[in-house]
């Protein structure tokens, strides 16, 4: 641009700037922006500080564990630890398995030859994540020819075999039964199925079916009531204790029936998903896998997960588990 036409197109603005009355409505007008600014934000604030999680299904169980990883080894006694998401929390095997299920149920005709492939694929796609596999399921997803029978003995055919366990992986993996279930039955029958592939002891396999129809249950509006008499009266655990009389003397404890019972309490004494999480986690123990349990029953109760929640997720989960969520929504 020359000059002249600088001068041209400068000498208007510079007369308007020297105008008082133009000068003033400058000045407010740019409050103005800055005030419709701030209203903009509250209001954004205001209608989305929840958000309906139906279209991620187990994504609760996948806070829970991702909340808990830094504490498994390192336990917190306490429901104000901060901030809820520590800059080293990851996701673990809890919320990998726990997609594997998901994506055996949403994918594939839920056999049980399919649902070993999906755990073995998730399994290799994901070979070490934060705290690892446990032992006995890292045998058998990456070397079965060492699973042994009840007796001791070496299968002889090199296939993957259950190992009687009953180890809390059953249940940590069992949320998406009692999303897709469409009744008690089912729920229980894709809970059952899940864990006795590998857990195939009775409390493996009822950690998974509490786990599942606690979540069909919150999924179909049922009281905490209910579920408590329910699962109380159809899995034997004693459920009438609070989080404060078991945090003194909770310590590490990996079974299903050391750990499914509290972090079901956790999410009985909770009043929003956020709380049913910190008390799971308060509790000490295996804290991403309890918080894994209470996270998907809050979520399939509470229906609604805090935005900011969602958005450290989002910054913490690869593409490929959205996906998962999104097909077993369909
Ligand atoms: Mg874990």
């Amino acid at each position: 641009m020359t000059e002249s036409a600088l001068k041209y197109v400068a000498s208007p603005v510079l007369l308007l700037a020297r105008n008082t009355f133009f000068h003033h409505f400058l000045v407010f007008f740019i409050i103005f922006l800055q005030i419709f600014e701030k209203c903009c934000t509250f209001a954004e604030n205001l209608v989305s500080v929840v958000m309906d999680t139906s279209k991620y299904p187990c994504l609760g169980a996948l806070i829970g564990d991702t909340v808990g990883s830094i504490y498994e080894f390192d336990n917190i006694k306490s429901v104000d630890f901060q901030p809820l998401f520590d800059k080293r929390a990851e996701y673990t095997d809890d919320s990998i398995m726990t997609i594997a299920v998901a994506d055996w149920l949403a994918h594939t005709g839920r056999t049980r030859d399919e649902l070993e492939d999906r755990l073995v694929y998730w399994a290799e796609h994901f070979p070490c994540p934060m705290g690892g596999y446990g032992g006995g399921f890292r045998t058998w997803l990456f070397s079965p020819e060492r699973l042994c029978d009840f007796k001791g003995n070496r299968y002889k055919d090199g296939r993957r075999h259950p190992y009687n366990s009953y180890g809390n992986g059953s249940a940590m993996r069992a949320s998406a039964c009692g999303w897709v279930a469409h009744s008690l039955e089912e729920a229980l029958d894709l809970g059952k199925r899940s864990a006795e592939i590998t857990h195939n002891h009775p409390e493996g396999i009822k950690g998974a079916q509490a786990t599942a129809t606690a979540i069909f249950m919150a999924r179909q509006g049922e009281s905490k009531d209910a579920i408590r008499t329910y699962i109380e009266q159809t899995f034997g655990y004693d459920l009438q204790h609070t989080c404060d009389e078991i945090r003194p003397t909770y310590d590490w404890e990996a079974s299903c029936q050391g750990t499914v019972p509290p972090a079901l309490i956790a999410f009985f004494d909770s009043h929003d998903f956020e709380e049913s999480i910190r008390l799971a986690v308060s509790l000490g123990g295996d804290s991403d896998t309890l918080a894994c349990i209470t996270g998907g029953i809050a979520q399939a109760y509470y229906k609604e997960i805090p935005d900011e929640i969602i958005n450290e997720m989002k910054m913490r989960l690869p593409k490929e588990f959205w996906e998962v969520m999104e097909d077993l929504a369909q």
